[in-house]
């Protein structure tokens, strides 16, 4: 296997003081990092990566982008905070922006992605009352197994990760899990009268990249108008350009009723995440019955605007397509027998290993940051490849080398 690689005394300060004083809820990979600018991060010991994770997709637009931090910047010394207690000038502005962006009659502006998650889930149970008329208290959501939707007592709920759910139980009822990318099973769910939504990642990032069959999202979508059923879109990791489009539902020109953004809503500066939907479905949320202190602050949406806005002008879904083509390419031509498989859309991406060490992704992870490029497995065997969006081609070909040499050590 891998050697073992000597940890600086100065980086292992830094996590001696987080293992002491912090949660011991992630296990991170031994790097501590302190600036970062476009692809690239740097560590305490100056030393320069590659960043493979982008912030788990939060960091599409690059790390630091200038125009998002200067928006952040001019903000940050006007206004911050009104609460919903009062009207602001940049949420009023904010919501015409990102309506309009999206082609949505209203938003609803929270923080985290899974406070937007509880948001449209919230929202679909409404709806089923008010307006689909289900009975109270019968209505289902119907979920997917290996989902990942955040980390709150009712998303694990219905979880199908024994690590997310164990010890957090009595769980939320109300949910039916099926298998992901699975129509019939879809079809048989959807008799139940009591249904009210489907809620579904268009690609499942942190099970490792698994991309639906063609044709998955568009006949899910059909099958839930026809059963009167909201077809909700987490794409809290796969929108905003991540998979080469704007939306991983664009790929199949699905336009979900309930559609859920997070992550790179901010570009990495702060969390904003947003629930789109029509008046039909908005609406039957009245005052009192759902907020956020800080959802829709002045310096949210300000940075919000600028990071959605540079998404498109600078591209980034066209070079998404391109740069994810070259890194599947450059991979697949390293023929590796440890990688069994390579999988994704534009730069959501992952690969599978196939080694008999059961740390073995763990340890190509710490021989790729060993080498310049930091990376993360998920789910045991699969590493997922989610540069930053601004990456270009050289610095791609610089990558795969970096992978190939990497791989290497695995013996
Ligand atoms: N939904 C999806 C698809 C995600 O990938 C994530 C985070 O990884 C979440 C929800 C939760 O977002 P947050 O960690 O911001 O609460």
């Amino acid at each position: 296997m891998v050697p073992n690689y000597t940890i600086s005394e100065k980086t292992q300060h830094f996590l001696g003081l987080e293992e002491q004083y912090g949660a011991h809820n992630y296990h991170p990979l031994p790097v501590v990092l302190t600036r970062g600018e476009g692809v690239f991060v740097w560590d305490v010991d100056g030393k320069r990566y590659y960043d493979f994770l982008s912030g788990y997709s939060a960091v599409n637009q690059g790390h630091c982008h200038p125009k998002i931090v200067a928006a952040l910047v001019e903000q940050a010394s006007k206004l911050t905070l009104t609460s919903r207690a009062f009207y602001s000038d940049l949420l009023a502005e904010y919501t015409q922006y990102i309506t309009r962006y999206f082609g949505y009659d209203k938003v609803l502006p929270m923080n985290t992605g899974v406070e937007a998650v509880e948001t449209a889930l919230k929202l679909c149970r409404k709806w089923a009352y008010m307006v689909k008329g289900i009975p109270e208290n019968k209505a289902k959501i119907i979920v997917c197994s290996d989902n990942f939707h955040g980390r709150t007592l009712n998303v694990v709920s219905f979880s199908t990760d024994p690590v997310a759910r164990k010890n957090f139980g009595p769980y939320m009822p109300g949910y039916e899990v099926i298998p992901f990318n699975n129509l019939p099973a879809l079809e048989k769910a959807l008799q139940d009268p009591n249904v009210a939504g489907f809620m579904v990642e268009p690609i499942q990032g942190e099970a490792g990249v698994k991309v639906p069959d063609e044709g998955y999202l568009s006949n899910a979508r059909q099958y839930c108008a026809d059963a009167n059923v909201l077809f909700i879109a987490d794409e809290i990791q796969t929108g905003l350009a991540r998979t080469g489009l704007m939306l991983a539902c664009d790929h199949e020109n699905v336009r979900p009723d309930i559609l859920i953004l997070g992550k790179a809503l901010s570009g990495g500066m702060l969390p904003v995440s947003a629930v789109l939907a029509d008046d039909e479905i908005m609406l039957t949320i009245k005052p009192g019955e759902h907020g956020s202190t800080y959802g829709g602050n002045p310096l949210a949406c300000k940075v919000a605007m600028a990071a959605l806005e540079i998404l498109r002008t600078e591209k980034m879904a066209e070079n998404a397509v391109k740069m994810g083509e070259l890194l599947r390419k450059g991979i697949e031509d390293i023929q590796s027998p440890f990688i069994n498989l390579v999988r994704g859309k534009g730069l959501l991406n992952a690969i599978v290993i196939d080694h008999p060490h059961e740390d073995a992704a763990w340890e190509l992870c710490l021989a790729l940051k060993e080498n310049g490029l930091l990376a993360k497995p998920t789910h045991g065997d699969k590493i997922r490849f989610a540069p930053p969006l601004v990456i270009n081609a050289s610095q791609i070909n610089d990558c795969v080398s970096i992978i190939k040499k990497s791989l290497e050590t695995l013996s």
